[in-house]
Formats: structure tokens, sequence, C-alpha cells
């Protein structure tokens, strides 16, 4: 059986296993083909090619913050972007600014933290993401350490990340994310597109119109998704023609779920792969 993981996070952004650790126990987990996916960055890619182990595949990748404009508020959602040229202008500056973004954001969330005497710091926040792309996950880490939550996950309920000191970041457009990735020769695919459980989920006309502007797939197997969700969207990819994938969403220790625990079949993989044009897969 071929076992492709097509969604990972490394210490490039909010995971805790640097790329060349990643791609180790990518192997080590028995995995045919992995994909290293870090939020707003390709900071991750070089190390995990020049670590990549024999006979295993890497397909270089990223998970864009994107934002739908919609009816009543804006929906932040999760676009994964495969084998793009990450040296193409557009797409670059918009990752640029999705992680400066980042920072700012993670920032103002630390000042509200201290204005309620929080003791915690930018510059320990800062550090945790060791020169990657920010995310609330290291403010989880420095809550951890300051001993107000026990876990990662913890630190995102009501009272902490995910209520009372949540700020939002701007994020991009997703039908200039659909359109940036696809200009730079990648194929975009729509994250844990129906994960209620991590706030509001988008309507499925949206999602048509996303198919009309090119996206290529939609995200079924991921840990977010209950049995229903995934039934839901797997028929919406059917009638829709978009290819689905199934992934770990893998972060390291900031997440309890394994690599490998939810894969893509191989005919997917292979559309993807045929669709590309930004870089090659590795391997
Ligand atoms: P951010 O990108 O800064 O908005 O932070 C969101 C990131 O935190 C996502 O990549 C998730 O993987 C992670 N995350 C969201 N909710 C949780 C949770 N309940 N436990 C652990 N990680 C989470
Ligand atoms: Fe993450
Ligand atoms: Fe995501
Ligand atoms: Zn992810």
């Amino acid at each position: 059986m071929t076992r492709i993981d097509l969604h990972c996070h490394s210490t490039a952004s909010d995971g805790t296993l640097t790329p060349a650790e990643l791609v180790r126990a990518g192997a080590a987990a028995g995995l045919d083909v992995m994909a290293i996916t870090d939020h707003d960055t390709t900071g991750g890619w070089a190390e995990a090619a020049a670590a990549r182990p024999e006979g295993m595949r890497l397909v270089r990748g990223a998970e864009l913050s994107c934002r739908w404009h919609g009816p009543r508020w804006p929906i932040a959602l999760h676009l994964l972007a495969y084998l793009f040229d990450p040296a193409e202008p557009r797409l670059a500056a918009d990752l640029g600014r999705l992680r400066d973004d980042r920072e700012h954001r993670a920032e103002q969330i630390v000042d509200l933290l201290r204005a309620d005497g929080v003791p915690i710091t930018w510059a320990e926040v800062h550090d945790y993401a060791a020169g990657g792309s920010v995310g609330r996950p290291h403010i989880a880490q420095a809550l951890i350490r300051a001993g107000l939550v026990r876990t990662t996950d913890e630190a995102f309920h009501s009272g902490w990340l995910g209520g009372r000191y949540f700020v939002p970041k701007s994020d991009l457009d997703v039908f200039e994310g659909v359109r940036a990735v696809l200009g730079a020769g990648g194929v975009p695919v729509f994250a844990h597109p129906r994960a209620t459980r991590r706030g509001p989920v988008v309507p499925d006309r949206l999602i048509e119109e996303l198919a009309d502007a090119g996206l290529f797939g939609l995200e079924v197997d991921h840990e977010d998704h209950s049995p229903a969700e995934r039934a839901e969207i797997r028929a919406l990819a059917g009638r829709l023609g978009l290819v689905v994938t199934g992934s770990s969403d893998f972060h390291g220790t900031h997440k309890t779920v394994e690599l490998g625990a939810f894969g893509t079949q191989p005919a997917a993989y292979e559309k993807i792969v045929a669709a590309a044009s930004g870089v090659p897969v590795l391997g």
C-alpha cells in the first residue's frame, strides 16, 4: 500500500520537528510520499530537501492563511498549495505579507495578555518561533511555560487564545490566494474545509465558486472532520469534480495526531502532480 501524507508542519511554522527531523520521521513512519506545508512559508523546503531519505518522495508546499469576505463576517480558511514556484513574485510577496501580519498579530495578543498581568513576553514567543512563521501555538507554549495552561489544546479554549485573547489576522482573500497559487504553477487544495470544531466554516456555494476559480481539491480525511462532515465534503468533491485528499496535518507535539494518520489515494496524488508546473516532486 502506498502511504501518502500531504499536509505536515515543521519548525518553519508551528510544528515541533525541524524540516530535517520531519522528513526522517516521515520515512520512519513508512510514508512513501510526504508534503511539507508550513503556514505561509517555504522556509523549510531547502532543509527538508537536503535531508530527504532515499525512497521517500517529497512534495514541497505551504498552507496559506486565507479569508472569505462573506456576507456577514469574514471567515478564515486555509489553502494548501503544492509544487508552486517559490520565486514567483506575486505569491512570494503574498507569503511575506502573511508572515509579517502573523508577527504583528502575535505581538498584539501578547500585549493583551500582558495587560491582564500574564507573565509572558514577545521576546519569548519570538524565540519559540525560532525564525519561522509565528503562530498561536508559540504563544500557547509561553502560556504552558508560565504554568497557566497544561496543553496547547487548553490554550485554545475560549478563556485564552480561542476567545478572550483572540485577535484575527488580516489574511489573503481566498480568490486571490487561488489565483496566486495557480499563477505560480501550483495546485490549490482547500484544507479541512468543514472543520466546524475550529470555528465557522464556509458554505458549499463558496466552494463551488472556488472550484470555478481553479481550486483543485478538497481535504476530506482530516482529524478535525467528523464522519458526517467527511461524507458531505467527499460528496461535494464528487459533484464538483475536485480531487479528494486526506492528511495528518502533523504538528509534532503541538498536536496529538501522528504522521500518516490519514492518507491520500495514489490516483489523487498523481492528478495533483500532473497539474503542477512550479517545482517537481523530489525523489
Ligand atoms: P494561527 O495560525 O496562529 O491562527 O494558529 C492556528 C494554528 O494553531 C493552526 O495551525 C492549528 O494547527 C493550531 N491549532 C488550532 N487549534 C488548536 C488546538 N485546539 N490545539 C492545538 N493546536 C491548535
Ligand atoms: Fe498550524
Ligand atoms: Fe490548517
Ligand atoms: Zn496545517
